[in-house]
């Protein structure tokens, strides 16, 4: 796999540079986090500088849409109000400075306030979700009329939370979501862990419900679930479970997330994650408690072409991404056995 940075468009000089030194060879791939501040009429401009960097080098490049405008596209949907295309016209535009092939990754899932979210039972949030998923596939296709032939569209999936937790995905989560898209994804192997921790220490709590009622359970084993037992239930991810009559079968490990997406899957997201919340995603690789174990994930990936380090706050700490890369050099060398 080649492995590069996440970058933006103020950084990504200076990081190309500083991670082909930390690599020891250049790198054929990077991602330009594109934020909601970036959307204005310069970024045309900034778009050309870009193209010109990348004309003497050999690196595949995607772009990261900002969420909001996409999620208020479906939102204005739901409300039976007309979109407002103008924020992601000015990146379609801008991205037409980009000569070569480029990826155009996109976080379809919907953001919605946990409280209301929380409010609904879960008959009326598996329709909510329908009706989300529809709107979304049709904005889907308005929106790749609007790119040129040389973008393809990656879909990204969600994790649990959102914001400061006050904020959830309620779509876009178990690899089932995105079967029927025409439309490849991105695999962003925190998320997929934030998800699969979800329902393991939901696994946990149902245990030791069974347990308790049954009282059957040996001593330690027993202490064993009480310490781990800290699982809540949250009913926009137990809907899936109606949705997909029991738990989707792409949620029973990173793993087996993996191998089922294997031919959907053009590009990765790399980093840590260690429980189901906002503060345990996109940590740096080798994080405390991490709850991917990186060997066996390396196994499934390696062969695969191009996967970016995104960690959490890399765009004012190149640091973050170069612990990272350590931890993965030093760790499973195997990854980078295709880098040349
Ligand atoms: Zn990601």
């Amino acid at each position: 796999m080649h492995i590069g940075p996440v970058v933006d468009l103020r950084n990504y000089k200076e990081y190309y540079e500083r991670f082909a030194r930390d690599l020891g060879s250049e790198p054929r791939c990077m991602e330009f986090h594109i934020i909601n501040s970036d959307l204005t009429q310069d970024l045309n401009a900034k778009m050309k500088g870009i193209n010109e960097f990348l004309r003497d080098k050999n690196v595949a490049v995607s772009f990261h849409c900002p969420d909001h405008p996409l999620n208020d596209l479906t939102k204005t949907r739901l409300e039976n109000k007309n979109p407002d295309y103008n924020k992601l016209t000015i990146l379609f535009d801008a991205l037409q400075e980009i000569k070569q092939k480029k990826f155009l990754v996109m976080h379809q899932g919907f953001i919605a306030n946990k409280s209301e979210i929380e409010a609904m039972n879960i008959e009326e949030l598996i329709e909510l979700k329908k009706t989300i998923k529809n709107i979304a596939s049709k904005e889907m296709n308005i929106l790749k009329s609007k790119l040129d032939e040389n973008t393809e569209i990656l879909l990204e999936q969600s994790p649990v939370f959102a914001g400061a937790n006050k904020l959830v995905h309620i779509t876009d989560q178990c690899l089932e979501d995105f079967a029927n898209r025409p439309f490849r994804m991105v695999q962003d192997i925190s998320h997929i862990a934030l998800l699969v921790s979800y329902f393991q220490q939901n696994k946990i709590t149902d245990l030791k419900n069974k347990s308790v009622i049954g009282k059957m359970t040996e001593q330690s084993e027993a202490r064993d679930i009480n310490e781990q037992s800290k699982g809540i239930a949250l009913n926009w991810m137990e809907a899936l479970k109606k949705e997909y009559n029991g738990l989707p079968s792409s949620l029973n490990s990173i793993e087996e997330y993996l191998k089922l997406a294997k031919d959907k899957t053009a590009w990765f997201h790399l980093s840590d994650a260690n429980g189901i919340y906002v503060t345990n995603e996109g940590l740096i690789i080798g994080a405390e408690k991490s709850t991917i174990n990186w060997k066996s994930i390396v196994e499934l990936i390696k062969n695969k072409e191009f996967g970016v380090l995104e960690i959490i706050g890399c765009e004012k700490d190149y640091t973050r991404i170069q612990k990272s890369l350590k931890y993965l050099k030093i760790s499973c060398p195997q990854l980078f056995t295709q880098q040349s």
